[in-house]
């Protein structure tokens, strides 16, 4: 799932192509894929784009008093199109085609939102405000915003008697922050991703904040300029642990391990993050009775 840094650089990517631009016209393909129907998509058509900004791990495209708002969630994805096809897509099948975005112009170009798979949730909202969302107006501070300091995140962190790993991807705590930037995040604070975050010293909180910031800021700088088709390719390159099962680490050479939940999993060092024990995994006891 794109998060934080990669739809920071989709906002730049898209920023760079769409401001000014004009609309021609929004094509919903799955119509799963869009959450509201007043106003309209048609009403987008027409309208000059401007500005395009990330809400945490959402996309916001302006344009003129509405906003079409993009959460891309597990598999979903933008493709910019030079040249879109003149004859209107085909919906149902394997097409992985959700929406389709026509810029006015003699070039043809816009964007393909796709989703891949079965498990659908790409979110696709047309508001005339970004915090009618409902994903957007719960949403936490975000680690970029300017005035989001170390004493902010401390009070974020107090009295929550969770996992650390499950409070820094809880969205209405913190903006942006998903499965694999938290899974990076703990490795690079050496922080076991099971410590409750009420119980972090003011020195551990120091470390995590400076961890966030850091790992988050690298990595929109690894991916800035790429075009949207190269970067999950780059956030997958960059990660330390996060995806890396059985492989060394990078920091010490320990075999990085995963505890696997539901419907997702974390990754982690045990040397690096937790004094070298192996953290529980009730589905694996479980299979090992
Ligand atoms: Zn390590």
């Amino acid at each position: 799932m794109p998060e934080l840094p990669e739809v920071e650089a989709l906002t730049a990517f898209l920023s760079a192509r769409l401001t000014g631009r004009v609309i021609a016209e929004v094509r919903p393909v799955a119509i799963s894929a869009l959450k509201t129907y007043d106003p309209p998509v048609t009403a987008l058509a027409g309208r000059t784009v401007g500005p395009v900004v990330r809400r945490g791990k959402f996309l916001d495209i302006g344009a003129d008093g509405l906003h079409l708002v993009v959460h891309l969630a597990r598999a979903g994805w933008l493709r910019w199109r030079e040249q879109l096809p003149a004859e209107p897509p085909k919906p149902g099948g394997r097409n992985p085609l959700a929406l389709r975005v026509r810029l006015e112009g003699p070039d043809g170009d816009g964007f393909d939102l796709t989703e891949a798979g079965t498990k659908k949730g790409l979110a696709v909202y047309v508001v005339r405000d970004a915090e009618e969302v409902p994903g957007v107006a719960r949403l936490g501070p975000d680690p970029f915003d300017p005035d989001f300091d170390l004493a902010r995140f401390r009070a974020l962190l107090a009295g929550e008697r969770r996992r650390i790993k499950g409070v820094l991807r809880d969205q209405t705590v913190l903006a942006g922050v998903g499965n694999a930037y938290s899974d990076e995040v703990l490795h690079v604070a050496r922080m076991s991703p099971y410590k409750l975050a009420a119980d972090l010293s003011e020195e551990e909180t120091a470390r995590l904040f400076e961890a966030l910031g850091s790992t988050l800021r690298e990595a929109v700088e690894r991916s800035r300029g790429l075009a949207a088709g190269e970067l999950k390719a780059e956030k997958k390159l960059g990660m330390r642990v996060h995806g890396r099962t059985g492989q060394p680490c990078p920091v010490c050479g320990d075999t990085v391990r995963e505890v696997s939940f539901a419907d997702s999993s974390l990754q982690y060092c045990p040397t690096c993050q937790t004094g070298g024990k192996p953290l529980a995994d009730r589905r694996l006891s479980r299979l090992l009775k």
